[in-house]
């Protein structure tokens, strides 16, 4: 009954270890098992945690014992390894953090762990979240158990891998400019971008500050609003984080498409670097699909929609330039070299951060220098406040916009690395919402030709979460695709 119980969705398993028809205890030792062999077959943990799991297992065992209603009762967790787990290495696939273990938990894991979760182990990133390919990692690649040969999409994708190999259920990421969505939807899950603010940042690897957010990776839209409920919610510790209660996701899940506006992203098709014949045909399938289910759906124009990877390219640079300028051996990160300060920065940040960290620093420090911020971060901050207006104007005339959450399918292993701009590219739908604050979710909706999966992407208003899961579950339930399972699905 517990393999059972992995296979499926979260929500059916915190309802058996709530009714008390399996431990969490038990669960978690299956969870556990079946993480080894994930780690094994994918590369996609980097340390799995069975003293946490069952330490907190027990706990959840104490809790419902006593009639809590945990949410989340017993279900195993991944968590990205650039979020902070108490006791755990925290290296975010970097060099520079080897060996650092973290003090306590990100906001966002305490909640789910309060919420029932258990936490497995951490899962492998590309270096500081940047990478759309899992292959930036100091750790190594992760595989995609869609097809062992192919990525399982950036900079999430141990997290993605794991929760697609049912190793866990549940996982969750952080997404600057796509790293929940775009590994989602190349392992066939969904995964959510939350409105900036609604997850507090405490406890996450700085990135890009003005647009890093941690969402969740699930097999079900129900798993993913169950969990992003945990999650939500304001925090002291993070003054950017939304004031207010957080708008129910639950309670109107099932109540489908109709009478909502959708709008077709017209952009779509002649998007930069191409669409995927098959991504092409899905997108149109899902319009239709959405449009059976009593939504009015309609192109809509986000005209600067284009110019999202030049100016995500400078505002994330200049932001991560900044945020790693912590990490020189002294303050943080590990101390390398010998002699003077000089050398020792020198050779702490030369061997500690890897090429395309390394890149991302010196592009963002030339668009902040003097003589080139107005002309590089200042226009890329204007342009970019053009853009969120271009989405303000598109959402009078619809409650949702939709469009491909990545141009293709899972790509092969080293196909893009030696082509910058190429992986930038993976991310020309997923970043305009990142640069504007908005809410976004990626919904699995069937395989392509080679029988990879391929996701769909909902972008909504700020705050418009309820409406976006509402319409990805009417997606879910009529493509059938949360069925699909990959061949490499552990055991
Ligand atoms: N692939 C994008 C990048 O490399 C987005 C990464 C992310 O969201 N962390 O910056």
């Amino acid at each position: 009954m517990i393999e059972g119980l992995l296979d499926g969705p979260a929500h059916e398993l915190a309802a058996a270890v709530r009714d008390g028809r399996v431990r969490a205890a038990e669960v978690a030792e299956a969870a556990l098992r079946r993480a080894a062999k994930a780690k094994e077959a994918h590369g996609s943990f980097l340390v799995l945690s069975p003293e946490t799991a069952r330490a907190q297992a027990a706990d959840v065992d104490r809790r419902i014992a006593s009639g809590e209603p945990l949410p989340l009762a017993g279900v195993p967790l991944a968590v990205k390894d650039n979020i902070n787990v108490a006791g755990l290495p925290t290296t975010a696939g970097s060099r520079i953090l080897a060996g650092f273990a973290s003090a306590d938990d990100a906001t966002c894991v305490a909640r789910l762990v309060a919420g029932g979760c258990v936490v497995v182990g951490k899962t492998s990133c590309d270096e500081f979240g940047m990478g759309s390919s899992n292959e930036n990692g100091a750790w190594g690649p992760v595989r995609n158990p869609w097809d062992p040969t192919r990525v399982p999409g950036g900079s999430s994708g141990g997290s993605a891998a794991a929760v697609a190999a049912r190793a866990v259920p549940l996982a969750i990421g952080t997404d600057t400019g796509g790293s929940v969505r775009q590994p989602a939807a190349l392992c066939g899950l969904v995964g959510v971008k939350p409105t900036y603010g609604r997850v507090p940042r405490y406890g996450l690897v700085a990135f890009a500050s003005s647009l890093d957010q941690a969402g969740p990776l699930a097999r079900t839209v129900r798993d993913a609003a169950l969990a992003l409920s945990a999650m939500s919610g304001p925090d002291p510790r993070d003054s950017t984080s939304l004031q207010g209660a957080p708008p129910d996701l639950l309670s109107g899940l099932e109540r489908g498409a109709e009478g909502l506006r959708v709008g077709v992203l017209a952009e779509a098709e002649g998007a930069e670097g191409g669409l995927h014949r098959d991504v092409a045909a899905a997108f149109r399938r899902t319009a239709d699909l959405l449009r059976a289910a009593g939504a009015a759906v309609a192109p809509v124009s986000v005209p600067r929609v284009a110019l999202a990877i030049p100016v995500y390219y400078l505002v994330a640079t200049a932001e991560a330039s900044s945020n790693l300028s912590r990490f020189d051996g002294v303050r943080y990160g590990a101390r390398q070299g010998e002699g003077d300060l000089g050398e020792l920065y020198r050779a702490s940040r030369s061997r500690g951060f890897g090429p395309e960290v390394k890149r991302r620093i010196l592009l963002g420090t030339f668009a902040l220098s003097a003589g080139y911020h107005d002309a590089y971060y200042g226009r890329a901050q204007k342009v970019r406040g053009l853009l969120a207006r271009d989405f303000s104007e598109a959402f009078l005339a619809c409650d949702a916009i939709l469009c491909p959450t990545s141009p293709e399918p899972a790509f092969p292993l080293g196909s893009k690395t030696g082509d910058p701009l190429s992986m930038y590219l993976a991310d020309v739908f997923t970043v305009p919402a990142s640069l504007a604050g908005l809410p976004a979710v990626s919904v699995p909706v069937g395989l392509s030709s080679e029988g990879l999966p391929i996701g769909m992407q909902l972008v909504g208003t700020a705050g418009s979460e309820p409406t976006l899961l509402a319409l990805a579950r009417a997606v879910e339930k009529a493509s059938g695709a949360a069925a699909d399972r990959p061949p490499g699905a552990v055991r």
